[in-house]
């Protein structure tokens, strides 16, 4: 059997190498465009690269991806979160689960995994050819024929063919994949941050409040998590969370929503007027300035204040009723306006691609082109930040190799 794999990215290679784990007389080549191969390996999780998640249940596995999560589950219970760690443990390549459950090399390097899938790829004859982009296929009978841009002479014959060339921003990036008869899902931009242009806000860059939860107002979407304010806006965890759950919708509105920030991290707002209440009580003879609740920041808790009208000046004693609701008011629906979105520098994904109503989840072949596979995120598939990519780009890859 020979194998074409398209793309020498992360699920490219690890497809390939899945394709000699499970059917060692077959001849394997990677088909890469540049002449570099895994670059987004090299530069993910701010050269660290953040392999997998710690999250070993298929079930909130799953959850992490706003879309395709559900169509993993099947492939998830083939090669999982814990087989990914057991993978490159094998391989010479330990890795360490961080307290917020993401996973790193021990080494901290992305390059060892570049170097464990370059040495297992030599090792068991998986041929590298860089330059080649492919720019058509053709099929005929059981024959794949493989078709280079710019050099329209050239071309290559293989029995079955994984597609693994990755995310790409332009419908038209697709439209070899079209011609074949699949139907894409418009790709739009994943994982990114939020310009907000207030300036109140904006003067409190550098703020990192652990818990917060973030709603983009007039719509059921909301995250949980870090927020970071930075001299744009905002980013941190929550943002890239709702960024991700909303990327149709924002790209949809033109990134032109309303953020709605809660600071206190608390879901009930009858809790949080209960603790203000208590916090008048216990410290009725301190000034608003010189007790902060919910572990606010100096800064923050200033601004805020600032928000309510209060004085930081009065005596958290004096607060009647009404100075109570206002608070609780601005410190769980605190509005700002998004005016666009602002690329995070150490994590961007497409989300879009091959529709997988085309993909049987199961084997990752097409339905519409019996012997071509799909893997990674050429499919429209992604996952929020934390390992969930990666992870998602390995199962398929396995998937596709183990069963073509
Ligand atoms: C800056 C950054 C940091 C990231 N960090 C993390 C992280 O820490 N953890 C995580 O889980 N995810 C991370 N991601 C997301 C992750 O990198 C991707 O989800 C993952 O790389 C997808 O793998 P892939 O193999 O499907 O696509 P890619 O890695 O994009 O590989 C596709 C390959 O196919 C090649 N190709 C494309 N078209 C053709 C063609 N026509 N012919 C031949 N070759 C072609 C490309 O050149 C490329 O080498 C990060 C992304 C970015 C941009």
């Amino acid at each position: 059997m020979t194998v074409a794999v398209i793309g020498g990215g992360a699920a490219g290679f690890f497809a390939a190498l899945s394709v000699k784990e499970h059917h060692p007389g077959a001849s394997v080549v990677i088909l890469e465009k540049s002449n570099e191969v895994l670059c987004k390996v090299k530069i993910s999780g701010g050269g660290r690269c953040n392999v997998t998640n710690g999250e070993r249940s298929v079930r909130e596995l799953a959850k992490a991806y706003p879309r395709g999560g559900n169509s993993l589950k099947k492939a998830f219970g083939v090669f999982g979160t814990g087989d990914t760690v057991e993978w490159f443990t094998r391989r010479g390549v330990p890795l360490v689960v961080q307290a917020d459950n993401c996973v790193f090399p021990v080494s901290q390097k992305s390059q060892s995994i570049i170097d464990c899938f370059l040495n297992q790829a030599r090792a068991c004859g998986i041929e590298v050819r860089r330059n080649r982009a492919v720019c058509a296929l053709k099929n005929s009978g059981d024959v794949w024929t493989v078709q280079y841009a710019g050099d329209t002479e050239a071309t290559d014959s293989f029995d079955r063919v994984i597609v693994a060339t990755g995310g790409c921003p332009k419908l038209s990036g697709f439209d070899w994949l079209i011609r074949l008869g699949h139907s894409i899902e418009n790709p739009v931009p994943s994982l990114f941050t939020f310009s907000i242009p207030d300036e109140g806000l904006r003067s409190l860059q550098g703020i990192v409040v652990e818990k917060v939860l973030g709603a983009l107002v007039s719509t059921a979407l909301q995250a949980e998590g870090t927020l970071l304010i930075t001299h744009w806006g905002v980013s941190g965890p929550v943002v890239l969370r709702l960024s991700s759950y909303g990327a149709r919708y924002l790209h949809d509105r033109g990134y032109d929503v309303r953020l709605r920030i809660n600071w206190t991290g608390i879901r009930d707002n009858d809790v949080i007027a209960a603790d203000l209440i208590d916090a008048a009580r216990e410290h009725r003879g301190k000034l608003l300035a010189g007790y902060r609740p919910f572990q606010l920041s100096d800064r923050l808790w200033r601004y805020l204040i600032g928000k309510t009208g209060l004085s930081l000046t009065k005596k958290w004693g004096e607060l009647g009723k009404k100075d109570i609701q206002k608070m609780a008011s601005v410190l769980s629906n605190d509005e700002y306006p998004v005016d666009g979105k602002a690329a995070f520098k150490d994590e961007f994904v497409t989300c879009g691609g091959v529709s997988l109503k085309d993909i049987n989840m199961t084997t990752m072949q097409s339905r519409v082109c019996p012997g071509l596979y799909f893997a990674g995120e050429v499919l429209d598939i992604d996952g929020i930040t934390g390992g969930y990519n990666f992870q998602a780009a390995w199962t398929t890859g396995y998937v596709a190799g183990k069963l073509l």
